[in-house]
Parts: C-alpha cells; sequence; structure tokens
C-alpha cells in the first residue's frame, strides 16, 4: 500500500513530449468574460508575431489543450494570452482560475497564417479582429517590422459590448511607451473600435462597416483597394465567411505561408 502511494508520487502525470510545462506569471481579469495570462517563454519557443500555439493544463493527469493566439510580440521574453471564459468550457471553465505560480501546459511548435510573410507586399495592412480575435493583431501592432512593411496600419476590434474593448484600447494606448515600437506605431497606426450591442463612438459589425463605407469616413481615409491593401482576419466563422466575400469581389486573393496573397484568415475558436 505504502510502496504503490510512492509510485503515484514519484511518477506523477505522464507529460507529452509535445509540451513544455510554464509558470503563470500574470494574471488580469478584464470582464467577467475574458482575461489575459502572461506565463514564462522557454528559450526554445520561437514564433512569427500573429502564431498560436497549445496551451492548456493536466486535468485528471491528462493534458487538456486548446490553441491560442500569442497576444505578445516574437522578441518579448514572456508569453501573453488573450482568453475568452466559457462557463463550461472544458478548458477555460479551469483557466480562468489559475493563479501568479501555476503551471501551465504549453505546445512546442506554434504556427498560423497571420504572419506577415503570408502577404504580398502593400503600402497599408488592415487588421480586422472581433472579441479574442484582437490576440494575433495585439502580437503584430507591437513587432517591428509591421511597421517596416507597411506605411499605415488600421487595426479594427468589434464586440458586443463596450467592455470587451478594454484590453485591445489598452494595448494600442501602451503603444506610445513601447521600447521597439514606441516611437513609430502612433505616427502609423489608425485604432477602431466599434461594439455591435451598446451605443458607442462607433456601432455596428465590420463587415458593414467597410461594406457601407463608413469606416473609412470616420477614420479619413481611403477605402480598400486592392493595389495598396492587405488584409489579416481573425473572428468567428460568420466574420470570416462574411469578409472574405466581400474581398474577394474586389478581387483580394486569399494567402498562405507557401503562396503568400492579398489577405489571411485565422479562426479566432471553432463553433461545436
Ligand atoms: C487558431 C485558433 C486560435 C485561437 N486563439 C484563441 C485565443 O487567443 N483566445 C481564446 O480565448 N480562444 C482562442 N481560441 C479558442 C480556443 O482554442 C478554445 O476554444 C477556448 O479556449 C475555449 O476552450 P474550452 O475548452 O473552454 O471550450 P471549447 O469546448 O473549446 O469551446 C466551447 C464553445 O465556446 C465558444 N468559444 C470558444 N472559444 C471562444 C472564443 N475565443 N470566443 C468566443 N467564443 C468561444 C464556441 O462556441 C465553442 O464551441 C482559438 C482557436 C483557434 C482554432
Amino acid at each position: 500500500m505504502e510502496a504503490a502511494r510512492l509510485m503515484e508520487v514519484v511518477e506523477g502525470p505522464v507529460l507529452p513530449k509535445s509540451v513544455t510545462e510554464e509558470s503563470v506569471l500574470a494574471v488580469h481579469h478584464w470582464t467577467d468574460e475574458l482575461f489575459t495570462l502572461r506565463v514564462t517563454r522557454p528559450a526554445s519557443f520561437r514564433f512569427r508575431s500573429g502564431e498560436f500555439a497549445m496551451l492548456g493544463l493536466m486535468v485528471e493527469g491528462r493534458p487538456l489543450l486548446r490553441a491560442y493566439s500569442m497576444a505578445s510580440p516574437s522578441w518579448d521574453d514572456g508569453l501573453d494570452f488573450f482568453s475568452i471564459k466559457v462557463p463550461d468550457g472544458p478548458l477555460t471553465s479551469r483557466l480562468q482560475h489559475v493563479a501568479v505560480g501555476d503551471r501551465l501546459l504549453l505546445g512546442r511548435k506554434p504556427t498560423g497564417t497571420l504572419v506577415l510573410d503570408a502577404l504580398t507586399p502593400g503600402r497599408r495592412l488592415f487588421l480586422l479582429g472581433t472579441g479574442t480575435g484582437m490576440a494575433p493583431f495585439a502580437s503584430l501592432i507591437r513587432d517591428p517590422e509591421t511597421y517596416e512593411r507597411y506605411d499605415e496600419v488600421v487595426l479594427t476590434h468589434t464586440c458586443r459590448n463596450v467592455a470587451d474593448l478594454g484590453y485591445g484600447a489598452s494595448m494600442v494606448d501602451a503603444l506610445g511607451d513601447d521600447p521597439l515600437v514606441g516611437e513609430i506605431a502612433p505616427s502609423k497606426l489608425t485604432y477602431y473600435a466599434s461594439a455591435t450591442r451598446e451605443d458607442f463612438i462607433h456601432r455596428g459589425r465590420i463587415t458593414d462597416l467597410i461594406d457601407s463605407g463608413r469606416i473609412f469616413e470616420d477614420v479619413g481615409v481611403e477605402p480598400l483597394a486592392l493595389e495598396s491593401d492587405r488584409v489579416m482576419l481573425c473572428g468567428s466563422q460568420d466574420m470570416l465567411d462574411d469578409l472574405s466575400t466581400l474581398l474577394e469581389g474586389h478581387g483580394f486573393t486569399e494567402g498562405n505561408h507557401s503562396e503568400p496573397g492579398h489577405y489571411v484568415i485565422e479562426k479566432a475558436f471553432v463553433e461545436k
């Protein structure tokens, strides 16, 4: 009996080779439904700003992992994640309770299509995100390469409620103090936030705001043009479908790693 218990303690749960164990450095709850985590970054973990990796917890001796976009840029020492809290979600019903010092699992292989190399050269970059689809763009707006490649960057974030925009707004506000892009980002980045279910300075779905031309009037920039503009989309399947249709209608073609194009997409989550 004693020997069996000892074995259990010594062996512990088996960590798969595809993950590393990281420590939680900080947690911030933005709303009842959204929070951010900062975790340690292993030296071997290399990624391109905009990519995602698997993140999770050991649950009953087994790894429970979900795809998560890195919300921090590729040069940062730590890793930031921006997360939803799904009340009965297998992972986030637990993940939302982690505290500083807790251990998390991180997949060793980052991947994703929201990377600068998947786009053909252009003058303006549009980053269009809804909900937690802000996460990969929080990474890209802090990467100096974004501003080296584009003269202008237009970041849009659309959420149901105004409070859900808080994380994105704070990322944009802090850009001026950023050690690497603090000089350049504020003059090149235009930020446009809209809420769909509450009164706000800008209201409505991003597809409608683009389709009607409202967003371009509001921020005083030229409408989307194939020659000058490149686009990254991150949101729900409906948002991706609607905006892909709109862009294809203007002649934009979808890109990927092997064949760069005028726009690239990533699901912010998978509807089950
Ligand atoms: C490429 C990719 C990148 C992702 N990046 C992020 C990220 O940066 N941050 C993040 O919070 N999630 C992200 N997700 C979603 C994430 O993988 C999980 O679905 C989420 O953490 C919930 O996990 P869960 O086990 O609690 O619930 P799940 O069983 O995974 O999801 C349950 C249901 O909750 C809803 N849902 C799940 N995630 C979201 C979301 N993000 N926003 C709105 N509704 C959602 C969906 O209806 C889903 O069917 C990403 C998904 C993909 C495919």
